[in-house]
């Protein structure tokens, strides 16, 4: 996959093996940046510095993911960011919950490089 952006997807994620095991499948689909962090606090921290991909899960310890997610849609709103991708992982969250937080689209738990591989695709600009 080419990569159109040098900015970095955010993987949201409190359990390392998750974390360890998308931030390995992202790298075998191209010369993506990425950076891990485990809670949502952490997460918006971190936005949106140079942010172009947020990979969210649902259950975190502290704030959890649907929350962290209105809470980036409104930064982008007071800032007047461009909307950032957001996609939830999680391995019992309700579709329609993650879309009504904000979020754009939803994978189940465990992941599938073909899951990863279709969200950058569709998410990100990649020829
Ligand atoms: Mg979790």
């Amino acid at each position: 996959m080419r990569v159109m952006t040098e900015s970095t997807i955010l993987i949201v994620e409190d359990d390392p093996i998750v974390r360890l095991v998308t931030e390995k499948q992202i790298a075998m689909l191209g010369d993506f940046k990425t950076e891990a962090v485990s809670t949502a606090e952490a997460a918006i921290a971190r936005f949106p510095d140079n942010i172009c991909l947020i990979f969210m899960d649902i259950g975190l310890p502290g704030m959890d993911g649907l929350y962290a997610t209105l809470q980036i849609r409104e930064l982008e709103k007071q800032n007047g960011h461009k909307r950032v991708p957001i996609i939830a992982l999680t391995g019992h969250g309700d579709r329609n919950k993650c879309i009504a937080a904000g979020m754009d689209d939803y994978l189940q738990k465990p992941t599938l490089l073909a899951d990863i591989k279709r969200m950058l695709q569709k998410h990100l600009v990649v020829s």
